[in-house]
This record gives C-alpha cells, structure tokens and sequence, in this order.
C-alpha cells in the first residue's frame, strides 16, 4: 500500500478476519498483521506426518459458523465452503460398550432416551423453533434488549434450570448427553455459563447442525482471506507486532489479541485504572491436544458412536462433573473430559486409503505440562478397545505450549479466558462497549471480547462495527454476501 491504510488488523483469526472483511467491506484500506507464517489464527489446517493427510491444529467442528449471524450474512456455501453435516452431531459413550448420541433430528434423539426423551424435546424443542433468535441473542455483544422476548425467555428459564446442581433428567443417557456438550464450557459443571453454552450448542445440534468444512477448517479462513484482497485488503504475515508505535499513523487499530498480549502492545499507554483491570481478568483451563493418524475408523465398542461428528469422553454426568471440578482447580487427572473426531466419518475426503487424521483434545489445569498423547489414547481406548493398534503416528501438545504457538492462548486457554457469568459481560473488562478502550481508534476484537470463543466470527464483526460507527459515521452493516457475478 503507497499510502497508509485506513485500518489495521492485528492477529488472522476468525475474529480478525470477520473484522477485516467487514472494515473491508465498508470501503476501508485494511492491512492485517499475523505473526505466524500462515493466517488463520484457530483455523489452521496443515500435514502433520503424511502429506496427503491434513489435520485441523485448532477448531475442526463448526455448530457456531453455521449458526452466526455473519458467517450467514458472509454465505460460506455460496463461496465454495461447503459445510457437511454429520447425521449424529455429538455422542458420548456410557460404561458396557453402550452409547447415546445426539441426532439431527429430535425426535429420533428423543426416542433413545425413556422417560428422559419428552424432556429432552420439552428442553431443546422450544430452542429449535426459534433458534435464529437464540442464537442472534446468545451471539451478541449481551448488551442490548432481546429482539425476540419469547426467545429470550425459553432461554432463560432452561438455562437457570441446568444451572442448579439437580438435573431435571432421571436417566444415565440424557444426563450424560447433556453433561457433554455443557462442557464445552471448561469450567466447573454446573453454573450459569456452561448451561448457556449447553443450550446454545445443544439446541444448534438440532437445527443448523454442528458441520465440518470439507477439506478442513482452513477452507474459511481461505473463503474470508479471499474477500478481504477481493475489497482491497493485504497481508502481512510472519510479523508479530511488538508495540502499538509501529502502526502510528493508521486511524483504526483492531486487535484479535486477548487481554495479555494488549498490555504487552500498549506499554505504560495505558490509564492505570484499565490496566488494573485488565491484569484482573481471569484464564480458564487448558486445552492438551493430540494428533493421531491412523490405519482406520476408530474402533468404538458401540459402532453408533462412529457416525458422530464429534465424540465427548468422559463417562457418567457425575463422573464429567467430577473431572472438570478437578481440571478447573487446578489438579490434573489421570482421565480427563475428552474430546474427539474422526473427520473423514463426516468428510470421506480426508481419509486416504485406510490412512485417516483423528483430532483430539482433553481438557487440563491451566499450563499442564504433561504430553497428552498417552493419555488421550488411553481414553479412547477405554471406549473403542484397539484404537492404540491402529496408531501409526501421533502428536500432542500441552497445554503449557499452546501460547509460544498463539500469544492468545495464555497457558492453553484455547476460550481466550474463563468462561464465567462474571466474564460473559466483563469480557475483558465491564464497560459500555466492550471493544472500545482507552487508545482513540484503538478496538479489541478477539475471543477476549463478548460473545467470546468459538468460530463465529462475532467480536470481530460487531468491533468492527462499533469502530465504522464511531469513526465513519456508519450505523448500518455494510453488505457481506458474495459479490453478484456480472452477467
Ligand atoms: C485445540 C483447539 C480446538 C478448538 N476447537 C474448536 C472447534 O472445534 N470449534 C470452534 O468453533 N472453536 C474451536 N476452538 C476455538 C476457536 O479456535 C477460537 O475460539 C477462535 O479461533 C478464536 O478466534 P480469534 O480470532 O479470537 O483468535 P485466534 O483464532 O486465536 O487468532 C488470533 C491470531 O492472532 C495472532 N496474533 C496474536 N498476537 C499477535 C501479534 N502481536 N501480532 C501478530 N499476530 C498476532 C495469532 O497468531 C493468531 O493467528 C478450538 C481452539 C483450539 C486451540
């Protein structure tokens, strides 16, 4: 660019890239920063051992890019990303080689469950029918009234409801389904954040699905990097900036970094007050993830359990209970909540011959330093007897290794911050407009702000948005969709 930029954009991840698009999309020069080689930030996909075999380093499941509001705006299909859906979003396998899952369709999900299955459709039913809603209202900067009451209500009441210790489900299957996606929250079960995120996610996986890209999770940040240089945008990557001095001269400064990572940019620029608040914003669990590839389908005991797009390990309720409580004060365990997915049971492409990727991820203490290869296979060997046969090569990282690869991270915290009630609205810090901060022009944009983690691009969007309002008199949001092809 011969003349300064109108905006930069420090850090490619989603949030970044949904926050370039959007300044790009309004008519701004954006130029983007990323310190790594690649962009992408969480939607990274990459050869580990075998170069036909390409593994997602982060995110692999997508529930929030199908469901949020900019990524439906941006039209991922209509770019070339096509979003595959597995029959059975989520299952979680049960003691005796048995396993529950959750389907597309509610009803047959409900048929599973006994006496638990009216409550599970009464839970998740009313959810579906305004899930647009939901959504919009959870995937928001939670500052502003609900546009749809009755949403807002169906919401609240379940998620007080699955906040309280005693779980309305009697049998062992609902309350483990249940268990599993609420903790996705990772943090101790129950509280008033893991029930939000239990009835986002578990309601999504029910009406716009929980897809894998094909190809992997670096197909959206291809689709969002080629709009950004479509609108005048460019990259520099391979640059981590140091101190906010190098952009001197751009007007609007967004920055997809968390709390940790902006006070090292701004130096002594900062008012103490913000300062002080900043250092006292909080970082959850960490995230150990491992890499396999293997010689095939992963042997479940229960064969249903190899149609899900993503499997939760972790046994029981009580037993998922105990493991986060334990993760999240901060004592490792010998058998951690898992997380895993075999792509190529949702996107055949990522398979070669027998040869497939497994991702893989458990849940420990905040800078755990254990290599999580051994003990994530075992975990899955405790549900599909062999899989330790079929390994032909494997990667972990700990958690404590996370923040060397992304500053965002900090001690393997892959949410950019504890996902608290607390830090729901003071994320990072309480204030009107969360992505403001004291530095004129300068906006954070990254998981660190509302509605925070997840693939959904909103903190960037919405920062972006407050920036285009304050700076360029912009009220409405500038159009997102692909540009029509000129007959
Ligand atoms: C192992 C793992 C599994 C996950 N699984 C899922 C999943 O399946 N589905 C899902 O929706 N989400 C998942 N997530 C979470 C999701 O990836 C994040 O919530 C999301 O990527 C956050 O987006 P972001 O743009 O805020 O930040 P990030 O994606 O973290 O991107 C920030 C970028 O900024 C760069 N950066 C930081 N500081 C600087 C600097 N000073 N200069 C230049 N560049 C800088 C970083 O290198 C990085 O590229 C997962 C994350 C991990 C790590």
């Amino acid at each position: 660019m011969s003349r300064h930029p109108d905006a930069a954009v420090v850090g490619t991840g989603p949030n970044g890239l949904a926050a370039a698009v959007t300044l790009a999309r309004a008519g701004l020069r954006v130029v983007l920063y990323e310190q790594a080689d690649t962009i992408g930030g969480g939607l990274r996909t990459r050869s580990l051992f075998d170069s036909d075999i390409r593994h997602d380093t982060c995110s692999a499941v997508h529930p929030m890019a199908a469901a949020s509001p900019f990524f439906t705006a941006f039209d991922l299909p209509s770019r070339g990303v096509r979003l595959l859906q597995p029959e059975i979003p989520y299952a979680h396998p049960l003691t005796g080689g048995r396993s529950v899952a959750a389907w597309r369709s509610l009803t047959r999900t409900a048929e599973q469950l006994g006496p638990d299955g009216p409550r599970w459709s009464r839970l998740m039913g009313p959810l579906v029918e305004r899930s647009a809603a939901v959504v919009e209202l959870l995937l928001s900067d939670l500052r502003h009234p609900p546009r749809d009451p009755v949403a807002a209500l169906r919401l609240a009441t379940r998620v007080l409801t699955h906040a309280l210790p005693r779980s309305p489900f009697t049998t062992p299957e609902a309350r483990a389904l249940l268990a599993g996606v609420a903790a996705h929250a990772v943090g101790p079960l129950p509280s008033l954040a893991s029930a939000a995120v239990a009835m986002l996610l578990g309601h999504t996986a029910h009406s716009t699905g929980w897809p894998l890209p094909e190809g992997g999770s670096d197909r959206i940040a291809q689709a969002l990097a080629q709009d950004i240089t479509a609108h005048g945008g460019e990259f520099v990557t391979g640059h981590r900036v140091r101190d906010l001095a190098e952009l001197t001269g751009i007007p609007l400064v967004l920055l997809d970094v968390g709390p940790t990572e902006f006070l090292s940019l701004a130096g002594d620029r900062l008012p103490a007050r913000y300062r002080r608040a900043l250092t006292r914003y909080r970082y959850g669990p960490g995230a150990a993830k491992a890499d396999f590839l293997v010689s095939g389908p992963i042997p479940w005991a229960d064969p249903l359990t190899g149609r899900a797009g993503t499997v939760h390990l972790g046994g029981s309720a009580e037993a998922v209970t105990r493991q986060e409580r334990e993760v999240a004060a901060g004592r490792p365990g010998a058998a951690p909540f898992t997380l895993v997915v075999d792509p190529a049971v949702t996107d055949p492409g990522r398979a070669r011959g027998d040869r497939r990727p497994v991702w893989a991820y458990a849940h420990v203490p905040n800078g755990d330093t254990r290599d999580p290869v051994d003990l994530v296979r075992r975990r899955i060997e405790e549900y599909a007897p062999g899989f330790s046969d079929t390994v032909l090569a494997s990667r972990g990282r700990a958690a404590a290794d996370w923040q060397a690869y992304n500053p965002n991270y900090v001690g393997g915290d892959i949410a950019a911050g504890a996902l608290t009630l607390k830090q729901s609205l003071a994320r990072p810090t309480l204030q009107a407009d969360p992505y403001r901060t004291p530095l004129p022009g300068v906006y954070l944009c990254s998981a660190a702000t509302p509605p925070g983690p997840s693939v959904h691009g909103m903190c960037g969007h919405l920062a972006a948005r407050t920036a285009l309002r304050r700076h360029h008199g912009l009220r409405t949001a500038p159009p997102l969709s692909p540009p029509r092809p000129t007959p």
